[in-house]
């Protein structure tokens, strides 16, 4: 037996694309196989591999998911037209993101990474600020149409039965104009809170859950009360143990109380306010590449990765021998979380201490001017030194053998 610190269980291993996949190689062989007796069951997830198994691989590693509780995925291609082209693909595959996570049923959470030099566009958020986006409906599954002066658009439900119940939504009358219909589901927005509940357990931080139920009150109230139902029958007693809190407000109230707070809450949003939400508060903390994400099912299984793509224009720089400077934190925080999850999940604390002392090692790094050129542009440190991507794992090693 080596001295290495052992795993009891695999956990499932996404390769992906790009300079990621560059990125992935270095962290595995710069600061986690020499520590670290990995036990990984590997999916290659890469575009060509996806293209070779017509994406079953996709679905495997989701499977694989479900068996092992944990994941850590690589950031990978969505391919467009222009990808069809430069990898030869037989079909425009999906987004491997969206198919894990239908398979998953999962939430996204995703958390900044802060370090002292790199202030918030905010200055009072000392403390990450995790934003949960529901994944599913609403306007991203909706159906709309243009239409003429003179039409009357109706909403009409048949049921199982066969019976109709009309409302009129509006009588066009001197003017053209447009419509939309949304949907979500109960069970989805069951699932959703699910996974909030038990990640604010998690982590032991509050949470927060806001819509417009005052003008929506029926739609958006449906989110409010599922949220509160669920809240109440299975999460109440938790939550007081816990020491932590859950509230419902109204959207505008939450957003006006997020500006001012100093962070260290889950902020649960719907799937628009989501989407638009995360993009600031990325921007407000300063840097996408400091950016995780973590995938979490209803039923507690674990999908790690960083929130930022496969970095493209370093990749083809790096592919043209260059040297690139390239940030490679969020993915090491990706691997960190994933490793600690099992720790957890398999009681073996050793596992989880080097995850903590990685991620310690990592920020003192930066804290110490150590740093790739998205954060050297960004750090008021005043000795801050700009290093190469490879550089910059090297110098998290040194720290790291003196902490261990
Ligand atoms: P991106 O890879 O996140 O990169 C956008 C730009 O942000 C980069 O060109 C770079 O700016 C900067 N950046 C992002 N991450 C960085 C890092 N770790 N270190 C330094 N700079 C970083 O997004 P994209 O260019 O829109 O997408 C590229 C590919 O990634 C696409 O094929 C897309 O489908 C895929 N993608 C995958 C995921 C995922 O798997 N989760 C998510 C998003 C996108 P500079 O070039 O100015 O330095
Ligand atoms: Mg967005």
């Amino acid at each position: 037996m080596s001295d290495k610190i052992q795993m009891k269980t695999p956990l499932v291993e996404m390769d992906g694309d790009e300079m990621t996949r560059i990125i992935w190689k270095m962290i595995k062989d710069i600061l986690l196989t020499p520590y670290v007796d990995l036990k990984t069951e590997y999916y290659d997830l890469g575009l060509e591999y996806r293209n070779e198994t017509n994406d079953k691989v996709t679905f495997d590693s989701a499977e694989a998911t479900k068996k092992y509780g944990v994941a850590v995925k690589c950031a990978t291609i969505t391919p467009n037209a222009d990808r069809m082209t430069e990898y030869n693909l037989k079909e425009m595959w999906k987004s491997p993101n969206g198919t894990i996570r239908a398979i998953l049923d999962g939430t996204v959470f995703r958390t900044p990474i802060i370090v002292k030099g790199i202030t918030p566009f905010i200055p009072t958020w000392t403390k990450p600020i995790t934003i949960a986006r529901h994944a599913y409906g609403d306007v991203y599954k909706n159906t709309e149409m243009q239409v003429p002066d003179g039409s009357k658009c109706e909403l009409v439900v048949t049921d199982a039965e066969g019976n109709e119940t009309r409302q009129l939504i509006h009588q066009f009358e001197g003017s053209s104009g447009i419509i939309q219909g949304l949907h979500n589901i109960d069970k989805s927005i069951a699932s959703f809170a699910r996974s909030c509940f038990n990640f604010a357990l998690d982590t032991k931080q509050d949470i927060w859950f806001a819509s417009k139920d005052t003008i929506s009150k029926k739609y958006d109230h449906r989110f409010k009360d599922i949220f509160n139902e669920i809240f109440a029958e299975e999460y109440k007693e938790k939550f007081e143990a816990a020491g932590i809190e859950y509230f419902y407000t109204l959207i505008d109230d939450a957003v006006a109380r997020v500006v001012r707070s100093e962070g260290g809450y889950i902020w649960a949003c719907k799937n628009y306010d989501g989407d638009v939400m995360s993009d600031m508060v990325a921007t407000a903390y300063g840097s996408l590449a400091m950016m995780t994400s973590v995938l979490v099912s209803p039923d507690g299984v674990y999908e790690y990765e960083a929130a930022h793509g496969t970095v493209q224009r370093h990749y083809y720089r790096h592919l043209k021998g260059e040297k690139t400077s390239t940030n490679s934190v969020a993915t090491l925080f990706a691997w960190t979380g994933a490793l600690r999850k099992r720790g957890e999940l398999d009681n073996t604390p050793d596992l989880c201490r080097f995850a903590d002392t990685l991620e310690k090692a990592t920020i003192r790094t930066i804290e110490e001017g150590v740093m790739t050129g998205d954060l050297a542009a960004l750090s008021t440190l005043e000795n801050k030194k700009t290093v190469d991507t490879e550089t910059f794992l090297r110098e998290i090693d040194i720290r790291l053998k003196e902490m261990l």
